[in-house]
């Protein structure tokens, strides 16, 4: 089947809608077994069915199959309360006291807090390495560096990563590559298990569930590391709730179109932007000016709606003016809904291998499904504020 084939179809089976079009929201702690035997059964095989909750309801079982369908490459996935769980919950599962692990300096913020601060107390120790390395990563393996994870485009900056050649290191020197490809939209727009990582994460948060109304991670596995995530994500708990899984299988339906909308929204207001006179650099992969182009030509079939614009003038600390006011592109975290989002940012203090410069302000965009039109108007009186602001100040 073809990817928006299986976007229509995939997860519906007969035995999980009993004949409606959707999986209804199948909310269960208990299951009931018919008879002793059943119940043995079921004892010698978990998965073969229901069994209890927390490992699982055709409501979940129905997201996964299209979850695992469109990461080409996966063999299985597991569901997590929210991408950050999905992203500790690999990490703890792939790794042991004593190992090493190397994570890009463009790594999302809560990603590098819980590497940085948390995985030293289980006697893990992370290094951050040059997203833009490529090969050169080489020179940062250690004898007991046992997994690499790569973020691309990198948060904030958005630097694109050669995780092709980022894996190949990896696997000579045995360690395992883990991908946080929440801009890559569900494999949508990059499929990074064929490009070579080990493990697909994801923050279904972000465009699967589309609407920003629900909290959902899952990560998607090759084969050759599916047992290790399967035991321990059973050993730890680590479940979803049915509604979640629902809205999330929802969203997934119109993935394809709304991703599509995104994209060239998104572009339109880049270049449109990149024309301002108040814009030094507009940081999006599709466009040469971000660090990678290149890459994501090769790597990517397509770009999201989130990029990052770097101004001419002022610093992170004057861009109050700028983003109150706004009537359209609102301030907030979660991006991947369907409506815009602004977040004024400074990367400068947190990065250690590729400096940010610290004079530059950064306002991170998600374009929404509005109109470009409006989209624009509302930019172009932000752009003004702040110029006029800065003046004003001087
Ligand atoms: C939002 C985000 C996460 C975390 O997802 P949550 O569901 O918010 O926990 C992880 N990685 C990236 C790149 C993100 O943008």
């Amino acid at each position: 089947m073809k990817e928006k084939t299986e976007l229509a179809h995939i997860g519906r089976r007969p035995e999980w809608t009993n004949g409606i079009v959707n999986p209804p929201v199948y909310r269960a702690s208990t299951c009931l077994f018919e008879d002793f035997a059943a119940f043995e059964r079921a004892n010698r095989d978990p998965d073969a069915g229901l069994y209890y909750g927390r490992r699982g309801t055709p409501t979940h079982w129905a997201l996964l199959e299209a979850l695992v369908a469109l990461e080409k490459g996966g063999a299985e996935g597991w569901l997590f309360p929210s991408g950050l769980a999905a992203l500790s919950g690999t990490l703890l599962a792939l790794l042991k006291a004593g190992d090493h692990l190397l994570v890009p300096d463009s790594a999302y913020g809560p990603t590098r807090h819980f590497t940085a601060n948390i995985l030293p107390r289980y006697g893990i120790e992370t290094s951050f390495y040059d997203p833009l390395a490529g090969e050169g990563i080489a020179a940062d393996f250690r004898s007991n560096t046992r997994l690499v994870l790569v973020e691309s485009p990198g948060s904030l900056t958005f630097e694109v990563q050669d995780v092709p050649a980022i894996a190949r290191v990896a696997r000579a020197h045995g360690a395992l590559v883990v991908a946080d490809n929440t801009w890559g939209a569900g494999g949508l727009l990059c499929r990074v298990l064929e490009l070579g990582a080990d493990v697909s994460v994801h923050a279904c948060t972000k465009y699967v569930v589309g609407h920003s109304d629900a909290m959902l991670g899952a990560a998607i596995a090759r084969p050759q590391v599916a047992d290790r995530l399967r035991t321990h994500v059973f050993a730890t708990g680590w479940t979803a709730g049915p509604d979640d899984a629902w809205l999330a299988l929802r969203g997934l339906r119109t993935l394809e179109v709304r991703l599509k909308r995104h994209e060239a929204q998104a572009l339109e207001i880049a270049r449109w932007l990149e024309e301002r006179p108040e814009v030094e650099r507009v940081l999006h992969p599709a466009l040469p000016s971000c660090p990678g182009h290149e890459i994501f030509v090769r790597d990517f079939r397509g770009a999201c709606g989130l990029f990052g614009v770097v101004l001419k003038h002022g610093r992170y600390r004057e861009l109050a003016a700028l983003v109150d006011g706004m009537k359209l592109f609102r301030m907030g975290f979660s991006w991947g809904g369907f409506e815009s989002l602004i977040l004024p940012v400074d990367p400068a203090p947190i990065r250690t291998v590729r400096p940010w410069p610290a004079q530059r302000a950064l306002l991170r965009l998600h374009v929404g499904l509005e109109d470009t039109d409006d989209l624009k108007e509302d930019l172009a009186a932000a752009l003004e504020r702040h110029e006029a602001a800065l003046a004003g100040g001087s």
